[in-house]
């Protein structure tokens, strides 16, 4: 259950440090059992003519994968689903143990004991529940975490490392967790009526500042961040950035290999602590055109506010989730308080049935949360296309991320279980687009000679500045 933290922490990363691309195996090893083809050629459907279609585009994209890899990762998206509903139950049932067996209280009476200063009693329940509750939730830790992406060819990591980098987490959750807990334990003592308001604005402006604080102080603990200095690499980036008004001047990489086999990039921070980040996956494994892509999806992103728009729906989310908690908490220590040595709201120990009905409304709001961040998604999808008008180094992408999604949901299946547009309706988006902006690429010669007669000053326009044009 403490997973209910971790999560919330690991939703503030995402806002701030969207995930995007699909896993791969570093070139330097063998070929893992879940990797896509690299598409090196443009399949002949795809390639620009008078008769391009966008859905038989698509198809051919889509022909190119074989279809032991597409079983194999539905599968392992498909099990994702499966996991949504026994991470909830497990939390659900160690929270009830922890509750009925009065181990919350024996826990607060301990805390009790070690001081009389009240905010530390809170930071040493805490220590101990979430140690606890982690030795608990151990097992099926380890089978998601570990077994799982093994199984997949999705991680990289050994056992002890892996394990290693599990207790830098449970680390950083007693000392975050433990602050974040001392706040809203203080809250609520103070403000007993309108505690859910100022609880839930606390609790996003603390996940804003952990967000913020992580790419110095966090992310160094478990991976290296390094400045790229190859021109090749950088020079395309910056001018990007440059192009959509980005204020980055340098590229860093991370050495995600280190852990998995998926790609990512993002554009992080604002002003002086701006940042293009690509990991070390997407750089090797990554065409030129891809990364082009991707870093204008990630760019997207960026300059379409949706760190900020992000913050207000989960300022939203938060509150009601909160006004949830007020109700529930006060009518479950009304029925079992006693029998669970719960005294009130403002005991430390109500903090397993916190986090038991947060779960609740967390995995009921799963469709909700999916399709805001989908819809974001497809938003940053098409700014990028428009930006880095590589059609074609999207559908690459979109293949390379089918590594460990699913690419051909059913439409409900992508509502409720998708929080990215799904890869046929990627590819298909950038196919339409390639469709509807066929003069960029190799245009018939009677197409290029009606384009230059439109312009008067007599000038021979580039594809690309025909494109900014039409803006
Ligand atoms: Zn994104």
């Amino acid at each position: 259950m403490q997973s209910r933290f971790l999560r919330a922490a690991a939703l503030a990363g995402l806002i701030f440090f969207c995930l995007v691309l699909g896993p791969i195996s570093a070139l330097a090893q063998p070929p893992g059992p879940n990797e896509m083809p690299s598409v090196i050629h443009v399949p002949a459907e795809a390639q620009p003519s008078a008769h391009f279609d966008a859905t038989a585009a698509t198809n051919a994209y889509l022909a190119q994968i074989p279809a032991d890899r597409t079983a194999r990762s539905d599968a392992y998206f498909q099990g994702g689903y499966w996991l949504i509903l026994w991470d909830f139950l497990y939390g659900v049932v160690i929270a009830l143990l922890l509750l009925n067996l009065r181990w919350s209280a024996r826990m607060r009476d301990l805390a009790e004991r070690v001081t009389r200063f009240k905010p530390v009693h809170t930071f040493v329940y805490w220590m101990q529940y979430i140690v606890i509750s982690s030795v608990l939730g151990f097992p099926l830790a380890v089978y998601e975490g570990y077994i799982r992406e093994h199984k997949y060819g999705l991680a990289t990591q050994t056992f002890g490392p892996w394990m290693g980098d599990q207790l830098k987490n449970l680390g950083i959750g007693i000392v975050l967790g433990g602050i974040l807990a001392m706040i809203l334990v203080g809250i609520v003592r103070r403000l007993p009526k309108t505690w859910w308001i100022w609880g839930a604005v606390a609790t996003n402006i603390f996940l804003v500042f952990v967000g913020l604080i992580a790419p110095v102080y966090i992310f160094p603990l478990f991976n290296k961040i390094s400045r790229i200095d190859d021109p090749k690499i950088v020079a395309p980036i910056l001018r990007l950035a440059r192009q959509n008004g980005i204020p980055a001047r340098d590229v860093y990489t991370i050495d995600a290999s280190r852990q998995s086999t998926r790609m990512s990039a993002n554009v992080s921070g604002f002003f002086s602590t701006m940042r293009i980040t690509l990991n070390d996956n997407l750089l090797r494994r990554g065409s030129p055109e891809e990364i082009q892509a991707v870093m204008g999806h990630e760019m997207g992103h960026y300059v379409l506010n949706h760190v900020y728009k992000s913050v207000m729906f989960d300022l939203i989310e938060t509150v009601t989730m909160f006004a949830f908690l007020y109700w529930g908490i006060g009518w479950s220590l009304q029925r079992w308080g006693e029998k669970w040595g719960v005294h009130a709201i403002s005991d430390v120990a109500v903090i397993p049935l916190v986090l038991f009905l947060g779960s609740i409304f967390t995995f009921v709001a799963t469709p909700i949360d999916n399709t805001f961040t989908r819809a974001q998604e497809y938003e940053a999808d098409m700014y990028g296309l428009n930006t880095s008008r590589q059609p074609d180094g999207f559908a690459q992408g979109a293949i390379h991320l089918g590594e460990y999604r699913k690419m051909n949901p059913g439409p409900i299946e992508e509502w409720v279980f998708f929080d990215h547009p799904s890869g046929r309706n990627r590819i298909y988006a950038s196919m339409r687009w390639k469709a509807e902006n066929l003069q960029l690429f190799a245009a018939p010669p009677s197409a290029a000679v009606q384009v230059q007669d439109q312009h008067v000053d007599g000038s021979t326009p580039s594809p690309a500045a025909s494109n900014a044009e039409k803006k």
